[in-house]
């Protein structure tokens, strides 16, 4: 195993417990949250850019939703997407490429 692989590796080890932690931490305060907070937060945010808080838009590409921020770029995939475009990487950023090209 080259020496580049293994720090890769320690590197992954070391998100993924983060994840993990921050997974746990999330899934307690959802639950210590009351209903009616949480479907406020719901309405408050629901197709909002988390970066500039403009509307998102829903582009369909290579069969995968992807919800675009046009006025800062962000992009955000719904639970699950990600699983889809894994596998088939190439043709989805090849299309995405070529769906958002000529926005610069
Ligand atoms: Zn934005």
């Amino acid at each position: 195993m080259s020496p580049l692989k293994s720090s890769n590796q320690e590197e992954e080890y070391f998100a993924r417990q983060e994840a993990l932690k921050l997974r746990r931490l999330m899934v307690k305060a959802r639950e210590e949250m009351a209903d009616e907070e949480k479907k406020r937060l719901k309405e408050l945010h629901w197709m909002s850019c988390p970066k500039c808080g403009m509307k998102l838009s829903t582009i369909q590409i290579n069969k995968v939703e992807v919800d675009k921020c046009f006025s800062c770029g962000g992009m955000f995939l719904d639970d699950g997407e990600l699983e889809k475009i894994s596998g088939r990487e190439r043709n989805f950023f090849d299309s995405m490429r070529s769906v958002f090209e000529d926005e610069k």
